[in-house]
């Protein structure tokens, strides 16, 4: 049974040292490149001072040095932290801060306002073997390891940010067990095998990214190839020309690209895919139909939080949905699904709010224990905060987060319902639906991203949804932005959506 997530690279270098493993914008590594370049990164770490139990805050886009650091990371026992390079300079610092890493090392590639800090900080790169060009800086002053654990599996691997939808982002530390517990479900639950090429789009910065994407294929000895970020034109090159048998995405990513397709003289094919994964995000009927009919291919959804490293539930390859139900709880995670104040089980079919309990639970926030207590209870069980309902055969439909909902004059309305009709528009891509109080009440207020070339005219828009809408649900402003605010993931900042929505009422 593996404990640590280098166990997968040892035993692919092994027997099949020669097969393609990585591959970035720069350059391809087989099994047996990968082990040898995570060894020199190994060392390179070692020199720098870094011991078991330090965390090593690693700011980079998909590169294969990015891979490196989180197996050689895992080698040392040492907690790996991967952010996003476009962030900026005083989001890195808040992370430098609050993980009090031993080191921050920047990957060169990405020529961002978060890099050119960190080349500030660094000086002059160094290169190591197989990871390219690296900045190597210090980290913070006061950076001390953290007890290493007995048990193998149960060391922190990983401390990851949130998304930040709802606020500050927090950081989650996330098990060798956690995170090979979802590895290995997402290998099994897409059959994958050596002969599977992924496409990494995700950033590995984000759990989704780095189980499903890069340590289910390295568990499988599958070969992926690495997107430093998502272009629609890219990703449907790769689909085209690069055999791609397998991709993940947030909705947004689908909804871009399947608009690129629309614009004439591009072309949208798929000759190898054989599974398409959409998670991370509420995933819309018109999407998934639109997608479906396209490709020929189901696409699939998947539900998940940071602090479940990340999977809770998936639907099944062999029972495809034509709903938007996020299929069942994966297998050895229990659920439940209870009403919001009392905490009792609500029956089957009501919506409540969802908590879980299994071997992908984080082993909490770091440094924020009083956080990590009002999240998983004495027993072990998670509240994510979302609301979902369970039908007979126990497949799951997430409603939203409990605290996005919008009360209306006492009538609930879920965003992600009104997002669904708005995104259903033709020329609509994306859009973000929020509460905005007001005196005595809540109003609803919509906004959205048009497709690309194309104006939107809200008097259309709001006949558009009074067609299809209960009164109580329509918003009371529609607001048109050629690019919605989203995180490198994909997601759309909510919180950021909500203050701006007050700002434009005031
Ligand atoms: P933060 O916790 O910082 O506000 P976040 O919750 O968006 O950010 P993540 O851990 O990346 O950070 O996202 C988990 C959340 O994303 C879930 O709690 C849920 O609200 C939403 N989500 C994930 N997958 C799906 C899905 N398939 N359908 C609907 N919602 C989803
Ligand atoms: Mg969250």
């Amino acid at each position: 049974r593996p404990q640590r997530l280098h166990h997968w690279l040892d035993h692919w270098a092994q027997r099949q040292p020669d097969a393609p493993a990585l591959q970035d914008e720069r350059a391809a590594l087989s099994y047996g490149a990968l082990a040898a370049a995570v060894d020199g990164v190994v060392q390179g770490l070692r020199e720098a001072g870094v011991q078991a139990g330090d965390r090593v805050l690693v700011v980079g886009e998909n590169c294969n040095a990015a891979a490196l650091l989180v197996l050689a990371c895992s080698r040392l026992d040492a907690w790996v932290s991967l952010v996003n390079a476009r962030l900026s300079e005083r989001e890195i610092d808040t992370f430098i801060d609050h993980s009090r890493a031993r080191v921050v090392i920047g990957l060169a590639e990405a020529s961002t306002e978060a890099v050119r800090h960190l080349q500030r900080l660094a000086g002059q790169p160094r290169r190591w073997p197989g990871a390219g060009d690296v900045l190597l800086a210090a980290g913070h002053p006061e950076a001390s390891p953290e007890p290493v654990s007995e048990a193998a599996a149960e060391q922190v691997a990983a401390l990851i940010y949130t998304s930040g939808t709802s606020g500050a982002p927090k950081g989650v530390m996330l098990t060798h067990a956690n995170l090979l517990f979802i590895a290995a479900n997402s290998r099994r639950q897409r059959r994958l095998s050596s002969t599977d090429r992924v496409y990494g789009v995700l950033p590995l910065s984000h759990v989704y990214g780095l189980t499903a994407v890069l340590l289910a294929t390295l568990s499988a000895g599958a070969s992926l190839v690495l997107a430093a970020r998502f272009a629609p034109e890219a990703m449907a090159r790769a689909l085209a020309d690069e055999g791609i048998t397998v991709l993940h995405g947030v909705p947004a990513m689908y909804a871009k690209l399947l608009a690129w397709g629309d614009r004439p003289g591009n072309t949208l094919r798929a000759p190898a895919l054989r599974v398409a994964q959409s998670g991370g995000a509420p995933l819309d009927q018109a999407l998934k139909d639109r997608f479906e009919q396209h490709f020929g291919l189901t696409l699939q959804n998947g539900y998940g939080m940071t602090e479940a490293s990340p999977s809770i539930c998936q639907t099944r390859l062999d029972a495809p949905r034509r709903d938007c139900s996020v299929g069942p709880p994966i297998p050895g995670i229990e659920v439940r699904v209870v009403h919001l104040a009392t905490r009792a089980p609500v029956p089957v079919g009501e919506t409540g709010e969802l908590w879980l309990r299994g071997p992908n639970v984080m082993k909490g926030y770091y440094r924020n224990p009083a956080l990590t207590a009002e999240t998983v209870d004495a027993e072990g069980w998670l509240n994510t905060g979302d609301l979902a309902r369970v039908e007979t055969d126990g497949t799951l439909t997430i409603v939203g987060r409990s605290k996005e909902l919008i009360i209306r004059s006492g009538f609930n309305v879920y965003p992600v319902e009104v997002e669904d009709v708005l995104n259903a528009h033709p020329d609509v891509v994306l859009s973000a639906v929020v509460g905005r109080p007001v005196p005595g009440n809540e109003e609803v207020v919509a906004f959205v991203e048009p497709v690309p070339g194309r104006s939107l005219d809200t008097d259309a828009l709001m006949a558009w949804l009074r067609e299809r809408l209960s009164p109580y649900k329509l918003p009371a402003q529609i607001i048109v932005m050629p690019q919605l605010p989203a995180s490198a993931t994909g997601k759309l900042y909510k919180q950021r959506l909500r203050e701006q929505a007050l700002q434009l009422s005031s």
